[in-house]
């Protein structure tokens, strides 16, 4: 029996998110904080795991929208923001719109529901061509743009006044979803304030990148029209207990979220200079917890960092000839520089 022949092509020809647990010592690879939050397990004791998980997440949302200055009506979660990625292209359809190189799911989850892809490539700057994307809302009526903004991978934040040039220029045709995973790293101000005069802008967070990423909570917060629609495709208990339980104590804790937030902004800039001063190496500034870096033979780079145990991320077929590297800890990202001096020593000598 071919099972080929029963799956729908979409799928066939789709590749999975390349997502392998790699055994190293300095992880550096998948934009994770480097700090956890295992005081926030205390409060798992008073769970009870016969019982569904609350549907609503009232407790987390109550505290988002402490946060954020907006109603828990404006708020709905998702089990990590990648969840809600596929539920915002199944409620609104195709097609989805975005730059590359970006987070790579917008068009794994969209060609996964079948739904049409436009990705406009960013100018050399890595910021938005705003020419040619106002050029395909035109021409192909996006229903859902994604802008990820700091972008992964890039780092940078997209030029603020072209992204509301395109809210401004689909309000009555698309849902423009600024994806501020990194925001909490960025000196720039976020969309946040944006949402009272846009009902077609949807904002998304997650709590994976500030200590939470094996828990899998994201948010999205919108209009209350688009989160009532968006949450009749949400699953009934997509947030379970542990992860709901975990999450409010971390948001009940912001002093300390806080002090990770800012260690991790320092120490980005101090891995930036380290880089600048290597040579061979180009990095780009980042607004996030990663940096983008430049090195000629970067495969070799690669697999020599990670036979010294430092994972880092290879973006070879998305910005080729660059790595990722996330922001660990001091010693971390001590070695991570001093393992990558070595190498580039040696192949030069
Ligand atoms: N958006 C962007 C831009 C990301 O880089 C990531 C994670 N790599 C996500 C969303 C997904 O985050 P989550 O863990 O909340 O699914």
């Amino acid at each position: 029996m071919d099972i080929k022949k029963f799956i729908r092509p979409t799928i066939c020809s789709l590749k999975a998110y390349e997502a392998k647990e790699i055994p190293c010592k300095v992880k550096l690879d998948a934009n994770e904080s480097p700090y956890g939050f295992p005081e926030g397990l205390n409060a798992l004791k008073s769970i009870k795991t016969n019982r569904y998980p609350d549907p609503e997440a009232k407790a987390l949302k109550r505290l988002i929208s402490r946060d954020f200055g907006v109603k828990p009506q404006n708020i709905l979660q998702g089990n990590g923001s990648d969840e809600l990625i596929y539920y915002l292209i199944t409620t609104f359809g195709g097609p989805v719109l975005y730059p590359v190189p970006t987070f790579s799911m917008y068009g794994i989850i969209a060609q996964a529901i079948g739904e049409k892809k436009i990705g406009i490539p960013l100018n050399k700057e890595f910021d938005l061509d705003l020419k040619r994307i106002l050029e395909a809302i035109k021409r192909q009526k996006p229903k859902v743009i994604f802008l990820s903004s700091p972008n992964n991978p890039t780092g940078n934040c997209f030029s603020s006044a072209k992204i509301l040039k395109i809210i401004e220029s689909t309000l009555s045709l698309s849902v423009v979803v600024v994806d501020e995973a990194y925001q909490p790293f960025s000196s720039r101000k976020g969309f946040l304030p944006l949402l009272k005069d846009y009902k077609n802008l949807v904002i998304m967070r997650t709590l994976s990148k500030i200590g939470l990423a094996g828990l899998r909570v994201g948010f999205l917060i919108a209009d209350e029209e688009i989160i009532n629609e968006v949450n009749k495709v949400r699953l009934p208990f997509n947030l379970n207990s542990l992860s709901q339980t975990v999450a409010t104590e971390l948001l009940k804790n912001r002093k300390a979220m806080q002090s990770c937030i800012k260690l991790i902004i320092s120490e980005r800039e101090k891995l930036l200079s380290g880089l600048e001063k290597i040579n061979g190496i180009k990095p780009y500034p980042s607004e996030a917890n990663f940096i983008l870096f430049r090195v000629k033979d970067t495969d070799t780079v690669y697999k020599r960092l990670l036979k010294k145990s430092v994972l880092v991320r290879n973006m070879k077929g998305v910005v080729d000839g660059c790595l990722r590297v996330t922001v660990g800890t001091p010693e971390e990202n001590r070695i991570f520089l001093n393992t990558l001096k070595e190498i580039l020593s040696i192949s030069k000598s």
